[in-house]
């Protein structure tokens, strides 16, 4: 009777990183397995929890402690702040799930961020299923993998062809940390390597990304891992429209300027405005920052330009009054409401693997001025391989000037080049609602991850 009691209501406790771009893709995950008929809890940091604007609809909320309950900055001191985390975390986390035990509604399977490696760790003490969920492109993960095996030597020194599954990548192609060498990304590879070497012991390997997107990699790393593409891990209503879900994704770290962008938006011709934004960390240097607002202020088109609080003081001075006619800066917006808003004809973006999986799946072409991270190799993807855009070309100071970024948005918004993206954004968008719909490859993953919840002892 307990088994089958426990098939029945099988509980997940879901822990993503702390940021804007892991808890989006877990939290909409959350919400496919509970409409699958499991129970799940996602834990956050006290930290994070007094930031946070919004809704988990059916999805508890729990809160562990990362040694910050009185809030912390995370882009301040990254390393800082994940060491105390590590520290502080495998206590506070174990203690979360005895308490659920204790309350008689024991988790059965944690899945966890890729870069929070020490919860398999927990999850283990504890005889608990592991899955490990990983946020960025398989393509990057690869190559992480690869560094961490010993199979690609870094800084890489010249092209990468050795990957099986991937086109050849030039340097700038592949993620930032892998071709530039200096002391802080030293930081940040070890921190993204550390994915890799517990994960032997993760029972699921789980990718938001999904098969059709990236087949030949899917292909070549089924070799070496179990992977399972269960993505786009994106709110329902914007896909298949099965999952009871909002517009948003429920949690925000910044307030969106929701009404403002929407009404704004009513009022402009279809197609007609470009969207700007890159992300929830990137930061944009003062030089970049001058050419992107030159460039929209004299460019024909009407733009939304997402402009985080931390960065405003880069504007040009008296920008917003002087393009008002034309132009919308907010602190934050609602993403997905905006790009699939008929008004938004291209989106400038930063290549964020979550940006680029919803201007994917809603068919938005995209102008590519990757920063820093995976982004690279996202806007080589999303040039080469996928067909959704271009990427602005830099110069040798690694800006792109305000003529390449007009050139690239009038190609994507009327070029010969932008008729072909919009045919393949119609093609991805399909491909990506197939996905998770019904029968679709993410869906029979979901379907077998829940299966074996339901089965476990
Ligand atoms: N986002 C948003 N409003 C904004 C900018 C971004 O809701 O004004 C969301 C976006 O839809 C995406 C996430 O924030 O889901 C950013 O994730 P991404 O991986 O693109 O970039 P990151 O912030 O991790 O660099």
């Amino acid at each position: 009777m307990e088994k089958e009691g426990r098939a029945h209501h099988a509980h997940v406790l879901v822990v993503p990183m702390p940021g804007q771009g892991h808890i989006n893709p877990m939290l909409q995950f959350s919400k496919r397995l509970h409409y699958k008929g499991l129970r799940v809890t996602m834990a956050i940091t006290k930290s994070l929890v007094k930031s946070m604007h919004g809704q988990t609809g059916p999805i508890r909320l729990e809160t562990f402690s990362d040694g910050f309950d009185d809030g912390f900055k995370i882009e301040n001191n990254f390393v800082e702040y994940f060491e105390s985390l590590k520290k502080v975390g495998p206590q506070t986390l174990t203690e979360l799930i005895k308490k659920q035990e204790s309350l008689g509604d024991p988790i059965s399977c944690v899945v966890y961020d890729s870069f929070l490696p020490w919860v398999l760790d927990v999850a283990k003490q504890l005889n608990l299923i592991g899955a490990v969920f990983f946020t960025q492109s398989c393509a990057v993960s690869i190559i992480y993998y690869y560094v961490q095996m010993g199979l690609l030597t870094v800084p890489v020194a010249g092209p990468v062809t050795s990957i099986p599954g991937l086109p050849p990548l030039a340097i700038p192609d592949v993620p930032s940390f892998v071709y530039l060498n200096n002391e802080s990304y030293q930081a940040f590879l070890t921190f993204v390597l550390s994915q890799f070497p517990n994960i032997d012991k993760a029972d699921w390997l789980l990718f938001n990304s999904f098969d059709k997107l990236e087949l030949e990699v899917v292909n070549c790393m089924a070799k070496l891992l179990p992977v399972k593409t269960i993505g786009p891990a994106m709110p329902s209503i914007y896909l298949d429209k099965r999952v009871e879900s909002e517009e948003g994704y429920g949690l925000n770290l910044f307030n969106p300027n929701a009404d403002t962008c929407t009404n704004w938006l009513n009022m402009k011709e279809t197609g007609s405005v470009v969207y700007v934004s890159f992300g929830s960390l990137a930061k944009l240097g003062d030089e970049q920052m001058k050419e992107l607002a030159l460039c929209l202020k004299e460019s024909n088109n009407h733009f939304l330009w997402v402009v985080r609080q931390s960065e405003e003081n880069k504007l040009p001075s008296n920008f917003v009054e002087e393009t008002l006619e034309k132009g919308l800066v907010v602190s934050w917006c609602p993403q997905l409401e905006v790009l699939s808003h008929k008004a938004v004809g291209c989106f400038v973006t930063h290549c964020g693997w979550n940006s680029t999986l919803e201007s994917l799946s809603l068919g938005v072409p995209m102008v590519g001025l990757p920063q820093w991270t995976d982004q690279p190799t996202n806007a080589k993807y999303i040039e080469d391989v996928w067909g959704m855009g271009l990427r602005a070309k830099v110069d040798e100071k690694g800006i792109a000037v305000k003529e390449e970024i007009e050139a690239c948005i009038s190609e994507v918004m009327e070029g010969e080049k932008g008729k072909e993206i919009k045919k393949n954004g119609i093609k991805w968008k399909e491909l990506a609602k197939e996905a998770v719909d019904e029968g679709g490859s993410s869906d029979k993953n979901i379907q077998e991850f829940v299966a074996l919840l339901c089965q476990a002892p």
